[in-house]
């Protein structure tokens, strides 16, 4: 089995690894490059294997920065199976249309300054006709059920605990007598998690594919943060002020309802209206009450439908509506960093009052108004006007959904028989922060790849392909 090393290779973003194997071209992932709006289109154009030479695609979750080239995939002419859990493939149905949307904004704004310079236009990498077909091409694949991809090669989905749906894939290679495993890790949620499945481990692995986002850090313990979160949103609201939650749409805003359900239910926070302002989340949320099998058995006081009680809010009506409303009560709305949407005209209104509070759930990238916020200055520019900060600002890391250095340790350790291990999705300190620890647990060879490296694995070790 040959292993290529195409994307997220030292940086977290366009997932994409080649397997090659028995006369057989699978890719792991095929993710969206994320960064500077031209290097961006320039890197997503691609692929870097031709479409009509891809046997298949495993699909590890739903997140764009691991399925959102996949679509650019089949406007290329790929037209294979493309494999999935179904809570993964009914999240890319949304995923997928949103990234479509992003990306044609993003190229109009770069025809925008073309066309000064007499550049032609350039054209939309995919658009909604293409992430259709994409959808026709997925297969449904259920965890811990091996499927056949070809003769002597098989791939089984196990659950990753990352998000609704996200998987670690499994490839087997039959060689004679002596199988060759690898497992492909996709990005591993946090074991004990109230909401989420723990990352399975699959004994008799060989060679291991793993992320390695929070390499370096260890999460604050989540009881703790918890109980802060309680106090001081549960204060808020007995004030009668407004909480804003900025929260992605997939996985954080529906855990965040869910904390605030166990919290009404506990006593923690007073009983009040909990909004979801924002279609895309509203529509994460069904997949969520649809995908229940994917889930853990819920506890904690809330039931199984406590995604769809929060009040929707959908149409932009409403939503205006709601600006108007007086406090006490949590809206919980997108972006995540508070580049665009309808968190936009929330804040507007929150940020000048002293009695309403902002509470980050998630990272915020540099230059945007979330990172901003998260600084602690004193005033904000939003569309154009400049508000003053009032309101209290909060940060709670520790609702994130990747494993911490030690989660990331644990679970490479728990496969002791690899061989190999080959760390992918981190910026460089904190992958050679986790390589660094990992050297001295296990025996296995640790490889942080270059973009473009191939390596040759069998069940006794690995060695480097040299082009
Ligand atoms: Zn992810």
């Amino acid at each position: 089995m040959n292993v290529f090393f195409h994307g997220a290779t030292r940086s977290v973003s366009g997932s994409l690894h080649v397997v090659e194997a028995r006369g057989q071209r699978w890719l792991l992932d095929c993710g969206l490059f994320q960064g500077r709006r031209q290097d961006m289109y320039d890197r997503n154009a691609g692929v870097p294997v031709a479409p009509a030479q891809v046997t298949g695609v495993l699909l590890s979750h739903a997140h764009v920065d691991h399925s959102g080239r996949l679509p650019r995939l089949v406007k290329l002419g790929y037209r294979g199976p493309i494999y999935a859990s179904p809570a993964t493939l009914d999240l890319c149905a949304l995923l997928l249309d949103d990234s479509a949307y992003v990306l044609r904004t993003q190229t109009r704004i770069l025809n925008l300054r073309r066309a000064p310079r007499n550049l032609p236009p350039l054209p939309d990498l995919y658009g909604e006709e293409d992430v259709a077909q994409t959808l026709r091409q997925m297969v449904p694949v259920a965890w811990g059920t091996p499927v056949t991809l070809g003769p002597g090669l098989t791939a089984e989905f196990l659950p990753a605990g990352h998000i609704l749906g996200a998987s670690i894939i499994v490839l087997r290679e039959q060689a004679g007598d002596a199988p060759c495993t690898l497992a492909f890790s996709g990005d591993i949620g946090r074991p004990g998690d109230w909401i989420l499945p723990d990352p399975a481990v699959q004994a008799g692995v060989h060679h291991l594919i793993v992320e390695s986002t929070y390499g370096d850090k260890t999460h604050r313990p989540y009881q703790y943060a918890r109980a802060e979160f309680a106090k001081n949103v549960g204060a808020t609201l007995r004030g009668g002020g407004i909480v804003v939650i900025p929260a992605f749409s997939v996985g954080r805003t529906q855990r965040v309802i869910y904390e605030l359900h166990a919290m009404i239910a506990a006593g923690e926070v007073p009983p009040t209206p909990v909004f979801v302002d924002s279609p895309l989340s509203v529509e994460a949320c069904i997949r969520f009450v649809n995908h229940a099998d994917a889930l853990r058995p819920l506890a904690h006081g809330v039931h199984s439908f406590a995604w769809l009680d929060a009040h929707n809010v959908v149409s932009s009506e409403e939503s205006r509506l709601l600006r108007a409303r007086p406090g006490p009560f949590v809206v919980i709305t997108a972006s995540g960093m508070c580049e665009a949407g309808r968190v936009l005209h929330h804040l507007k209104r929150a940020l000048p009052d002293a009695h309403s509070r902002v509470v980050f759930v998630g990272f915020c990238a540099e230059d945007t108004l979330g990172r901003w916020l998260r600084d602690g200055h004193d005033s904000a520019r939003i569309n154009g006007d400049v508000v003053p900060v009032r309101a209290a600002i909060d940060q709670f890391d520790s609702f994130s959904s990747h494993a911490d250095q030690l989660g990331l340790l644990d679970w490479v350790c728990a496969h002791g028989a690899a061989r190999s291990v080959f760390l992918v999705h981190g910026e460089e300190p904190q992958t050679f922060a986790l390589a660094e620890q990992l050297e001295r647990r296990i025996a296995a060879e640790v490889i942080v790849p270059f973009s473009g490296e191939g390596f040759t694995l069998t069940p006794d070790g690995v060695h480097s392909i040299h082009q």
